[in-house]
């Protein structure tokens, strides 16, 4: 269990508590101005481009101070954590609104929309951080011909994931004042912000998932479709033996392997029993 189970989960995974997508955490002011001022700083995301790109060339000791700061005050506010088709699932079981939106990072890196992202409320009309989107200028996330929240249904939805999965997409939940959740993103490496930040530079802002994958080596026929994918670097080639063999130190539980295995070899196991990785978050 990451250290949100504990503190927001009772113990559970957090992201699948329903508490934590309640309006009633949208009473506070300080969780109201944040997510205000989140939907309105396309500028300031451009900035944290550059800051996070010159991390790597940031000496370590001081790189290491800047990381616990800009982790810790992540966590307060917008912290993330992987989770598998099946988890993603079980959340929209549960709530009542889902809509897709374009992705800001994207926008931010990209200067183009791209539908990578989703809203989840449990509230049929999006509730309460609908009604503060609804209210703000965010004219940069639909395009003039299009509705900025195009409404989906749950098999909608999780038709996009999986074909989110197949382009190497890992989906990540997301908090809006930590623990209130309200998105749902589909990220990778190149154009997602989260994850140069956790991967690339080595500054976490978001948890790895609650799973780690293993390979069933009599099932892999080494056709390497899954190599193409994991945007963790945790999967590598054995010429010798022609299969993949996963590194679960790296592996961040995404599950998207899985998607393009033609044989259903690769298989997800609780982070918890896997003493190699029950630590790594
Ligand atoms: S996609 Fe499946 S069969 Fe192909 S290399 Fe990966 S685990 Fe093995
Ligand atoms: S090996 Fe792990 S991190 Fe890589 S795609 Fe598979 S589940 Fe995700």
């Amino acid at each position: 269990m990451c250290e949100f189970c504990l503190k927001h989960g009772e113990g559970k995974k957090w992201y699948l508590q329903a508490a934590n997508y309640s309006d009633d955490l949208l009473n506070d002011v300080r969780r109201r101005k944040f997510i205000k001022k989140f939907f309105t700083q396309t500028d300031e995301l451009k900035k944290s481009i550059r800051k996070i790109d010159s991390l790597s060339k940031t000496p370590a000791i001081i790189k290491a101070v800047i990381g616990r700061l800009v982790t810790g005050k992540m966590k307060k506010n917008h912290f993330g954590q992987v989770v598998p088709i099946e988890d993603i699932e079980r959340i929209f079981d549960f709530v009542n609104s889902i809509v897709r939106v374009a992705c800001m990072c994207r926008h931010a890196i990209l200067g183009k929309e791209h539908r990578f992202c989703y809203g989840v409320s449990l509230y049929p009309d999006g509730g309460a951080f609908g009604k503060i989107i609804d209210g703000l200028d965010s004219s940069f996330l639909g395009g003039p011909d299009i509705s900025a929240m195009e409404k989906l249904t749950k098999e909608q939805a999780l038709t996009a994931f999986r074909d989110h999965e197949k382009q190497g997409l890992c989906h990540t939940v997301w908090t809006f004042g930590t623990p209130f959740i309200a998105g749902i993103c589909n990220c990778d490496r190149a154009d997602c912000l989260a994850m140069r930040c956790t991967v690339t530079a080595g500054v976490p802002v978001m948890f790895r998932g609650e799973y780690v994958a293993d390979a069933d080596s009599n099932k892999c026929t080494g056709c390497r479709q899954c190599m193409r994918l994991c945007q963790f670097g945790a999967i590598s080639y054995s010429a010798a033996n022609k299969k993949i063999v996963i590194d679960q130190t790296r592996c961040y539980g995404c599950g998207i392997c899985r998607s393009l295995c033609p044989t259903n070899a690769v298989h997800l196991h609780n982070r918890a029993d896997v003493p190699a990785a029950a630590n790594l978050w």
